[in-house]
């Protein structure tokens, strides 16, 4: 028996899908510091630069500055479980940046390490392309002023970083409404551009009244 198909449908996110299945995926862990979770990357094959772009920024930025602008984010590192899948995608067909994953609703991987581990493990996703692309407010004003070549740069590991946090305090945080969670990485997010900029070009660009 012959099957017709009148029309071949490739939604772009299914196509993506299983390219990306296609090509396989690695993992990394990373273990941060004190107070910091275990965090298990898994990306696609070839995706080494994003990989450690997140390894960089949850390894070395990160605990610089849980003393300083990270730290509110302490007590919610602390609450989280000792494990965080984290799956990086180029995408989500959603367009959001990332998720957390409702308890019970988490990929195979993170189910398999739970019961082999006895631990719980929590699981988020990252859409990197997203991330790459989205325009947060004070981006505008640092291209203004002149923040030129390194600025797409240090955007993605600033932004990286914000939207990892902003998942992580939902999934160690259930009820802490977007609102809150979304001002919090907002002024994350500023505040760390500014520290990247200064440390990497000894400029400040006055981003105080953004
Ligand atoms: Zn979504
Ligand atoms: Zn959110």
């Amino acid at each position: 028996m012959r099957r017709r198909y009148a029309k071949t449908v490739h939604p772009r996110g299914l196509l993506r899908s299983l390219l990306d299945w296609a090509r396989g995926r690695d993992q990394r862990l990373l273990r941060g510091g004190p107070g910091q979770p275990l965090l298990l990357m898994s990306y696609p094959s070839g995706q080494e630069d994003v990989a450690r772009e997140l390894e960089a920024a949850y390894l070395h930025t990160l605990p610089g500055l849980l003393d300083g602008i990270a730290a509110p984010y302490r007590p919610m590192l602390a609450a989280l479980p000792p494990l965080v899948v984290v799956l990086l995608r180029p995408s989500n067909v959603c367009g959001c940046l990332g998720h957390h994953h409702l308890a019970g609703l988490e990929s195979g991987l993170a189910r398999r390490l739970a019961a082999d581990l006895g631990e719980a493990v929590g699981e988020i996703d990252l859409a990197y392309e997203n991330i790459r692309r989205w325009q947060p407010q004070p981006i505008s004003s640092l291209a203004a002023a002149g923040a030129g070549d390194s600025l797409p740069r240090l955007h993605f590991h600033a932004a990286l970083l914000t939207v990892l946090l902003h998942e992580l305090e939902h999934l160690a945080f259930a009820d802490h409404p977007e609102r809150q969670v979304r001002r919090a990485s907002d002024s994350f997010y500023a505040a760390l551009m500014r520290e990247l900029l200064r440390s990497e070009r000894g400029i400040a660009y006055g981003m105080e009244d953004c």
